[in-house]
Order: C-alpha cells, then structure tokens, then sequence
C-alpha cells in the first residue's frame, strides 16, 4: 500500500467529510444553497488543512449534474471527471512554478471561454503568493471584471505575502490547524476500514508530530504501515518518526527539580546510546515544558486538543508546585541550547552543559515577594505567607526592616545612602518632637536628613521648603531639637540647614516628573539596601532562591 493509495481513497468528496473546517464548510454551502457564490475566494492556512480539498470540493458543487449543490453527487461525468483529475473546467494551477506575467496572460485567454461541460469554469491556483507582481497585475484586471462563467480559487500558506489588492477582491476563509483529536479519530475511520490495527497512543503520536496537517499525518501512517504491517504499536510510532518517549521528558524534569546531576547526565547518555537526534530530543523536551505552561496558566481547553486524557492528568500532576516562571527560565536555557547546537558539533556537550544549567537553576522568587516577606516579618505565623518557590518549599525565615515610606514631596535631590539605625533614630527624632512641638516636628520632618558630623545633625531642605528650614534656625525649636538628640544620640546635637540648589525656578506644575524619580531612586536605594542585606541572603539559602 502507498501513499498515495491511502490519501487518495481517503480524500474527502463532498463537504461533510471535511475535518476541522466547518466554519469554512458550512459557509461555503450556505452560500451555493442560495446561490451567493463569490467569483474569488482565497484559502488561507498551513499545509496539508483541506485548502485544495475544499477547492476541488466547491468546483465540484458548482458544476454537478444535479447542481450548483451543497452536495454533489459524485456520479455524474462532471464529478467523476474532477475526483481523477481531468475536467476541462477545472484548471488546477500551482503558483510555485507558473508564476510568471505569460502563464497569466495565458489563463487571461482562456478565461473567456466557457466552460465545455458544467456551469462554471473554476481556476484553483496553490501557493498564489509565489505569482510575481506583474502577474499579480495581470490577475487584478480579471479579477475586477470577472466573466460570470469564471471562479476563482487561490490557496496559499502565506497570505501576507498576497497584494492587498488581491485580497481585497476575494472572499477570504482562513483553515485551521486540525486538533489532535480530530485527526486522531479521522486516522482511526481510516485504518479501521484498511483494516490496520493500531494502538491508540501510536495515532496520537503521529498526529501530534504532523501539527496540525492531516496530509502529514496521513504520509506519516503510511510510512508506518509500511513499516509494521497491519498491527502498529506505539514503540514503532516513536522508532520511525525518531521520537523519545514523553516519559524521557518527564523523568528528566524531575531530575532537574531534585538537582539530580549524574542522574541527568545518565538519561542523556540513554538518550545518546538510544540514537536519538540530540536537538530533536530538545525540541520533544520544549514541548513538554509547552504543555506544562498551558495546564500552569490554566489555559485547560487548548490543553485537552492537544493531549490524551491520560496524559493531561500526568501533565497536570507535574505542574503543582512548579511556577511558570521557572518554566520559562528552563524554556529559555533550552532554546539557547538549540541554538547553539545548530551552530556546533558538539551536541552532546551542549545538551549536557545546558542540563547541568537547569539542575543549577534556583527557584524564581519574586524581590517584590521577599520585600513583603521582610516587612512582615517571617516569624509572624498569622500572617499570610508568600507563594511558595517552586523547587523547595521555603523554611521560616526571622525578618524585620521597616517599610518604604514616601519621601516629602518637596525634595527631588537622591537620598544618601544612611544606615538603617540612622534612619530609625531619625523616625524616633521626628516622633519625639512632633510630640512635644507640632510644628517643630513638621518641620524636622520636612527635611531630608543628611547626617551627623562633628556635633551637627545635618539636614537638608528643598526650595520649597524655605519656610520650615527658617522655622528649624529658631532657637526655641533648636533647644527642643537638642534635648531630643540627646536622649536618642546620647549628645546635644546642632541643627544644621542646608538648601538643595538647582531647583530654585521649578514650580508647582512641573514638580511631578521629579517626585517620581525621586521616588524611584528610593525604590531602587531600597532594593539594593535589601539584596545587600544579611537577612536577605539567609532567607534566600533557606528557601534555595535567586533573585531574578
Ligand atoms: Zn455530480
């Protein structure tokens, strides 16, 4: 049995036996039922869909015996003469490699004769984006006044690369890819009455590596029965196509999760031995970590069209507990990888280099998460922990630095760097003469601290801030100010005023930009403060993160 033995006894005849495609199928039948075809349609879509199929379908609709019928009968000469490929009407023209302005100007000719034997002179032209643009042209003008005896059907698989002006003339259906279990349960009808037994996961493993295109699962059956005969069993799907079992990947992936190195290093060497394409083994493992990110995003629908019930749930199960962020890290180690071994003769170091990468990789953990978490306090049981990293659950950690608060809007000039006792002593200072003062405290909390030095509390002002740095030089707000130093600093400290320059002209109305930098650089001081700090760096050894 070939081939073309299998595709052609299995192409479909009438619109019915079309698979994936309803929404072009039934369209196109309503439109014949009440006589509303178009003179130019194009089908849009990957290879192997049904583009041609459906063509040859259409033709045949229109120029049935007993048509134009959404049913063509399949009987009559003109039917008969379409399914082997010898209607005069029907002119199947492939694009590729007629592309040139004489072979249009020819179908330009011919155009304007009418049909020996049907209704309707169909023109089907495959990959119509290969036309050059003179022949584009050349096509423009029949399309703009098209014989009523003429339709036209151009198929491609890449529709941008057809001129607008084409387009814009054409009914247009765009094919889908087919979903897996369609073809699966298409390629079941089709050994079933060939009498081939095969094992259900062996369709799923061809119709998965055929994406989409039925013609490629088709030719990739036949391959099969070639190979095994009338009894296919999964293990010889996966021998012939060059494939390793979904297993491999998620045994792999375990191994990378538990950092297991000589364990990830002996599967590749099974790999290797096996004789498996190292890149395509890769490519298996992308697609593998491709299904856990749908079922981890929650994307279950588009999940189910590509994978058997059993696996989803095997999917399913190794997603908990893995984040889709550490999912795309791997991804991206991997194609890296891919990459690279396109490029080298190396694959297998490469593999196993890019293995050792992932067993290596720590689990993604948020810095706004550890922010949270230190501001919390981990040791605070009622409070809500953060989500849990992936590849360790996360031990409790004792933390404690204070929250980020909003700088005064005055101030537009960095903050320096203080140490953190500074800038509690400060918040004490500010509490302590509020309390005491109102106005002094509002003042001293207007002002951006600078530092102590030689008995001097140094406090910086903006511009806007004249008022409160004259208010502070007081002396009754001085002797208040020191009292309070003394009791935190443990001496009288001076206040010392400065004005910030370089924004003596803003005004109110452009003040924005700069609070938000200025704003923005806390956030930033604040986040190196944390990734510096020592409670940080135990945390993340606790919970075996990284900071990404
Ligand atoms: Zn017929």
């Amino acid at each position: 049995m070939s081939y073309l033995v299998l595709a052609r006894k299995w192409r479909p005849q009438n619109f019915e036996q079309i698979v994936g495609q309803e929404h072009v199928t039934t369209t196109l039948r309503n439109a014949i039922r009440t006589k509303r075809t178009a003179h130019a349609y194009i089908f849009a879509g990957a290879r192997g869909v049904g583009k041609t199929t459906t063509a040859r379908i259409l033709a045949k609709a229109l120029n049935c015996a007993q048509g134009p019928t959404e049913t063509p009968c399949n009987q009559c000469t003109s039917c008969l003469e379409i399914t082997g490929s010898r209607s005069m009407d029907v002119l199947e023209i492939d694009g590729a490699s007629n592309r040139g302005i004489d072979q249009i100007r020819d179908l330009r000719e011919n155009v304007k004769y009418t049909p020996t034997q049907g209704k309707y002179k169909v023109y089907i032209i495959d990959e119509v984006h290969m036309l050059t643009k003179e022949a584009f042209n050349a096509l423009l003008k029949t399309l703009e006044e098209p014989p009523a005896h003429v339709v036209f059907v151009f198929a491609t698989t890449e529709v941008h690369k057809v001129p607008i002006t084409i387009l814009s003339r054409c009914q247009r259906f765009d094919f889908r890819r087919i979903q897996l279990n369609q073809i699966v349960s298409h390629l079941k009808k089709m050994l079933s009455g060939e009498e081939v037994k095969a094992e259900d996961e062996c369709l799923y493993i061809v119709a998965k590596k055929a994406e989409g295109s039925m013609r490629d699962s088709i030719s990739l059956m036949d391959q099969l029965i070639a190979f095994s005969g009338n009894s296919i069993k999964a293990d010889d799907a996966r021998q012939v196509l060059g494939l390793v079992d979904e297993e491999m990947y998620f045994k792999a992936l375990e191994l990378v999760r538990a950092h297991d190195k000589p364990g990830i290093l002996s599967l590749i060497d099974q790999v290797a031995v096996g004789g498996y394409d190292l890149q395509e083994f890769i490519l298996g493992w992308l697609a593998h970590l491709r299904k856990l990110l749908l079922i981890a995003a929650g994307s279950g629908r588009t999940a189910a069209g590509e994978m058997t019930p059993d696996e989803q749930e095997k999917f399913t199960q190794q997603a908990q507990g893995l984040d889709d962020r550490d999912i795309l890290r791997m991804a991206n180690i991997l194609i890296d990888a891919e990459a690279t071994m396109k490029r080298s003769s190396q694959a297998r170091l490469i593999l196993e280099m890019a293995c050792l990468r992932l067993c290596n990789l720590d689990s993604t953990v948020r810095l706004e998460e550890v922010i949270k978490l230190l501001d919390q306090g981990g040791d605070d049981p009622e409070k809500e922990e953060p989500p849990a990293p992936a590849l360790k659950p996360p031990q409790q950690a004792k933390l404690n630095v204070s929250p980020i608060k909003e700088e005064p809007a005055e101030y537009t000039a960095p903050p320096q760097p203080l140490s953190r006792d500074f800038e509690s002593l400060w918040q004490s200072l500010i509490t302590a003469v509020q309390e005491r003062h109102m106005t002094a405290g509002t003042c001293l909390a207007s002002a951006r601290p600078v530092g102590v030095s030689d008995g001097n509390l140094i406090l910086s002002f903006g511009p806007q801030a004249n008022f409160h740095k004259k208010s502070l030089e007081d002396k009754a707000y001085q002797e208040l100010i020191q009292e309070e130093t003394f009791k935190l600093w443990g001496q009288k400290l001076k206040v010392v005023c400065q004005v910030e320059k370089g924004q003596a002209s803003q005004t109110p109305q452009v003040k924005e930009t700069p609070q938000r930098l200025s704003r923005q650089d806390e956030i930033d001081r604040r986040k190196s403060e944390v990734m510096e700090s020592p409670q940080l760096k135990s945390f993340m050894d606790a919970v075996d993160g990284e900071v990404v």
